[in-house]
């Protein structure tokens, strides 16, 4: 047995507590992981609290990312002893996840923790950072270079938000900040943001085309306030869209795409191949300033991480959470 938080559904009530869980709602894998690290990421905060039907098997360990030791292992590539890392593959959805002890996956889902990285700092950035990390990649293949002037980024105070301005702005971007806590300017200020806008100058309905300024957008919000960003985006720009905090609805037109030539990329964290992933983690190793890292960061032990998942859905979390296992 071992302690973890447990996702149940029981005569159609739904509910998640930490309790002793036993082996057999691990499910299959050919890697077991004593897990070190978690974190409550947006996802989550869905599962835990049921507020969308993210979890679609009973009982489910919810978390959707951990780092670790492996204990066992039948995988040519890992060994009892190696640190790993997990981002996705449904793992905290339809597999049991990382907020338990012990969890067990494929060994293909899993990469090797960079050796810039603990455990800890690896859950630091979890899915949440390894996600900012995608869409500066995909802004980078795009061509924008920290000449071309602005980039925004929306959620600025959350997770995908805090790592995506501490990670441009090391690379020498001019960051705006969009948040809907101005209170957090100093903060955001802190991990890298020239400017710090309210998030209410996007997310109201707006016009097909607006004055170009953004050369490239992270957006982990979505709704009204992505369809802003790409009708602000200049001639040629591009956005990276992520996340659906406001919204999961795109009340957008063609204007931005047809007139500017702007390109929308769609990023996707859960099912992205490996090759993908170890790159993105090399980059993150590389690029994210683990002082900056240190300072969006805050723990929480495991018996508050279900009280903690309903307030990270209410935007009242700042920057990224860690659950200790
Ligand atoms: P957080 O809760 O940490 O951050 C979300 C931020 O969005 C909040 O802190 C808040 O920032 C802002 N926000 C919240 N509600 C609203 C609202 N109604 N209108 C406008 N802004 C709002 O979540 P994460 O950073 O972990 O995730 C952000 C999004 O990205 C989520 O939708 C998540 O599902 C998605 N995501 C997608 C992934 C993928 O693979 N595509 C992977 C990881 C995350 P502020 O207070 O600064 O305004």
């Amino acid at each position: 047995m071992f302690k973890g938080i447990l996702v149940n559904k029981i005569d159609g009530v739904y509910g998640a507590a930490l309790q002793d869980i036993d082996d057999t709602v691990l499910g299959d894998g050919d890697v077991t992981v004593g897990v070190e690290w978690s974190t409550l990421n947006y996802k989550d905060g869905l599962a835990i609290t049921g507020k969308s039907p993210v979890v679609r098997k009973f009982p489910l360990v919810p978390g959707i990312d951990f780092a670790g030791t492996v204990l066992a292992s039948t995988h040519p590539k890992w060994k009892a002893g190696d640190k790993v890392v997990l981002n996705g593959w449904g793992v905290g959805e339809s597999h049991s996840g990382g907020l338990a002890q012990t969890a067990r996956v494929k060994g293909d889902w899993l990469v090797a923790l960079p050796a810039a990285f603990s455990t800890r700092q690896a859950m630091a950035v979890g899915t949440a950072g390894y996600t900012a990390m995608l869409c500066v990649m995909a802004l980078e293949k795009h061509g924008v270079k920290p000449a071309d002037g602005e980039v925004l980024v929306t959620g600025a105070s959350g997770g995908v938000g805090s790592v995506a301005v501490s990670l441009l702005s090391k690379l020498g971007y001019t960051v705006v900040a969009s948040t809907g806590r101005m209170e957090e300017a100093a903060y955001l200020q802190s991990l890298g943001a020239a400017t710090v806008i309210d998030r209410a100058e996007l997310s109201n309905p707006g016009k097909p085309l607006a004055k170009e300024r953004w050369a490239a957008v992270v957006d982990s919000v979505g709704s009204h306030t992505l369809a802003n960003a790409c009708a602000s985006t200049k001639y040629g720009g591009a956005v990276a869209a992520c996340g659906l905090a406001q919204g999961m609805d795109f009340p957008a037109s063609v204007a931005p795409f047809i007139l500017r030539g702007i390109t929308l990329h769609g990023i996707d964290s859960v099912m992205a191949p490996l090759a993908k992933r170890e790159e993105a983690w090399a980059r993150l190793a590389k690029d994210l300033d683990l002082a900056k890292l240190d300072a969006l960061t805050s723990e929480v032990a495991l018996e508050n991480a279900v009280g903690v998942a309903a307030d990270l859905l209410q935007g009242k979390v700042r920057g990224r959470v860690v659950v200790k296992l």
